[in-house]
């Protein structure tokens, strides 16, 4: 049970990051939500979570491109809770392009909202965390942190960079009770999945079905998205005392995908 422990989860008003939250409230943790989104339904899934649970949860809106506004949240988080016990960085957006026309100001948002948005974060739990003797960092990394795919050279090297600084936290942190450690999914079914099919039918001249299963689905061996929840159990199994030992891991959840 994570009773009594705060965890902050960047990216948490959609997809896999909403099931993160859901998954650890129900096991008794209170959650900072993050993320974009219609101000009403965010607040009605705050109040949901809160009600159904019996936890304590606070929606706070820092943009993960801006550095102040990250440490902003870590800062308000910890003076809610008294500390904040698990870090979930999972924010992250997806743009798929020729890298001759691959737009500047992508590269610019994808590095710092998958990759450098983590590293502000991390830097501002880590003394809390290391007072404590306590903590679980855990960012959602991807298939993409291990491997490439052709028109994602941002999101492709961001997550290489995350797995990266994931490994170099995970050795400074190591004797002070803290874990780090990487969730990289193959393809979930998220808006973000949803929403890339129309560039990559664009860059590959393929219609939405060939997308689906010779693109994505192509690339996993069990031929079947991975779901949210699934990837919720995960990050719960790493919050828990069994996985106290599991440190600088990148664990994947890809029906096979990185075995090729
Ligand atoms: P999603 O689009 O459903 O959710 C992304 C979340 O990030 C949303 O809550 C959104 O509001 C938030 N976000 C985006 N820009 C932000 C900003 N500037 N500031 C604060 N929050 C911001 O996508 P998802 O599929 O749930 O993705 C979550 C994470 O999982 C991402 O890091 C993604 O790269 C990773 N991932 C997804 C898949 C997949 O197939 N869906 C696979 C591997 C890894």
């Amino acid at each position: 049970t994570l009773k009594g422990k705060t965890a902050v989860i960047t990216g948490s008003t959609s997809g896999i990051g909403l099931a993160y939250a859901r998954t650890l409230a129900a096991a008794g943790a209170n959650i900072i939500l993050n993320g974009l989104g219609d101000a009403d339904a965010i607040e009605a899934e705050r109040a949901s979570l809160a009600a159904k649970h019996g936890v304590t949860v606070l929606y706070l809106e820092a943009d993960m491109t801006r550095p102040e506004e990250i440490a902003a949240m870590i800062a308000e988080a910890e003076a809610s809770f008294d500390g904040v016990d698990i870090l979930i960085n999972n924010a992250g957006v997806q743009f798929v392009s020729p890298i001759e026309e691959f737009p500047v100001e992508k590269w610019d948002q994808i590095i710092a909202i998958n990759l450098s948005s983590a590293f502000h974060a991390i830097r501002a739990v880590a003394p809390g965390m290391k007072r404590r003797k306590w903590g679980r960092i855990i960012s959602t990394a991807s298939a993409h942190s291990m491997t490439a795919s052709p028109f994602k050279s941002a999101y492709v090297a961001a997550k290489h960079g995350l797995a990266g600084l994931t490994k170099t936290v995970a050795l400074e942190l190591a004797t002070s009770g803290i874990t780090a450690n990487c969730i990289s999914p193959g393809y979930v079914w998220t808006p973000l999945v949803e929403k890339q099919i129309p560039d990559t039918m664009k860059a590959r001249a393929m219609t939405r079905d060939e997308v689906v299963n010779n693109v994505l689905l192509a690339a996993q061996p069990t031929k079947a998205f991975v779901q949210p929840d699934d990837v919720a159990a995960m990050a719960l199994f790493l919050c828990s005392d069994a996985a106290a030992q599991v440190t600088g891991a990148n664990l994947s959840i890809d029906g096979g995908w990185t075995a090729e």
